[in-house]
């Protein structure tokens, strides 16, 4: 009789326990409902402050990126924007694994993408702590990705610390710290992760101070580039105080990062004439185009290939160290928050000032000669 009535109570226990960790999971989902309603509103009422006091506090690396892309959205007519929870999953007490849908409509497309979100509860409060991504570490990087994507992620580990080491040797300058890379399987939200005006899908992505950025690819050799492309970036950009013009960041990324790793006959100046003929670009044409919406591939590749040949010239013209000692100048101006479309308008001031300081000449000068060195 005891033993029956000890039976009743330790079942009536753990009813009770089961229906109170019920209670508290209904009790997240509702809070969680709530915080995606916030982002929501957050973006369709282009409120900055609101969206960030969603974002976790915990990793500085993502708040830089959702402050960005929540830029990016005060600047462009994103309308319609929706969020809606597909499921929530409880990982345990203080996280959750949410599936989100995303759309909205832009220059008359509209769009949609699903993600997993990490959800996590922060002294009280549920945050967006990025996408649910697993974490793979070597000696200098962090690579982030998707369950699915583990064997890219993988090939990615196998080169990055030689990408490191190529970039590190080429330009001669050290990386000063870790490195975060994000695997996006879905091409498409690595575009809509980045910018929700962005016009082209593209295979590698870096903004400082942020992660960088890449999707899956076939082998270890086209990971290897893509990622000295980036890190090349954030070195040059590091060291510029993120004064850089963009076209001349890109110029610096092809020629320390493509150039090397292509056959010298791809980037000679017949190949380049060949290729482009009239439609060649001045640094002066360069500084007005916006790369991030132009849509025709070869207009794409004319403006990487143009900005990789004005470097080289000026390396040839002036040598390594004077293009290296006008990025160093760069860094001497106060520090630009924002992407490299943001700063872009102050960063060709800079540069102009610093250029005649180097080299004792004008852009405009610089201009002429890389012109009359493609004649001759
Ligand atoms: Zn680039």
């Amino acid at each position: 009789m005891i033993k029956k009535s000890f039976n009743w109570i330790l079942l009536l226990v753990m009813v009770l326990m089961l229906s109170g960790c019920r209670d508290q999971n209904q009790r997240a989902a509702k809070e969680i409902e709530e915080l995606i309603a916030i982002q929501e509103a957050a973006v369709r009422g282009k409120n900055l402050e609101s969206y960030m006091d969603t974002i976790t506090l915990q990793n500085d690396t993502y708040r830089a990126e959702k402050k960005s892309w929540m830029r990016d959205i005060l600047l462009n007519d994103i309308e319609d924007y929706h969020l809606r929870v597909k499921s929530i999953r409880m990982i345990n007490a203080k996280e959750a694994k949410v599936e989100i849908q995303q759309d909205y409509s832009y220059n008359g497309g509209r769009y949609q993408v699903q993600y997993p979100l990490r959800i996590v509860q922060e002294s009280q409060q549920w945050r967006d702590g990025d996408l649910f991504f697993e974490r793979l570490d070597t000696e200098n990087f962090h690579i982030q990705y998707f369950s699915p994507s583990q064997n890219y992620a993988v090939m990615i580990a196998a080169v990055c610390e030689e990408a490191r080491e190529n970039i590190v040797k080429r330009y001669g300058d050290d990386l000063i710290d870790q490195t975060i890379i994000k695997i996006y399987q879905d091409r498409e939200l690595l575009r809509q992760s980045v910018k929700l005006s962005f016009q082209w899908q593209f295979a590698g992505w870096y903004e400082y101070p942020e992660s960088i950025k890449t999707t899956e690819f076939r082998d270890e050799e086209t990971y290897r580039m893509i990622i000295e492309h980036e890190l090349l970036h954030k070195l040059t950009i590091q060291e510029s105080n993120n004064n850089l013009p963009y076209w001349f960041s890109e110029g610096l990324a092809v020629f320390f990062s493509n150039m090397p790793n292509e056959p010298a006959s791809r980037y000679t100046k017949e190949e380049y004439l060949e290729n482009y003929g009239e439609d060649v670009r001045t640094i002066k044409a360069l500084e007005t185009i916006n790369l991030e919406t132009l849509a025709e591939e070869r207009e794409i590749s004319n403006y990487y290939d143009s900005a990789g040949m004005i470097v080289k010239f000026m390396v040839e013209r002036f040598g390594l160290e004077k293009v290296k000692e006008i990025i160093k100048m760069l860094g001497q101006y106060p520090y630009q928050e924002g992407t490299g479309a943001e700063i872009n308008q102050r960063a060709i001031i800079r540069f102009r000032e610093v250029l005649s300081k180097v080299l004792g000449i004008t852009v405009e000068q610089l201009d002429q000669a890389w012109q009359e060195n493609l004649r001759i």
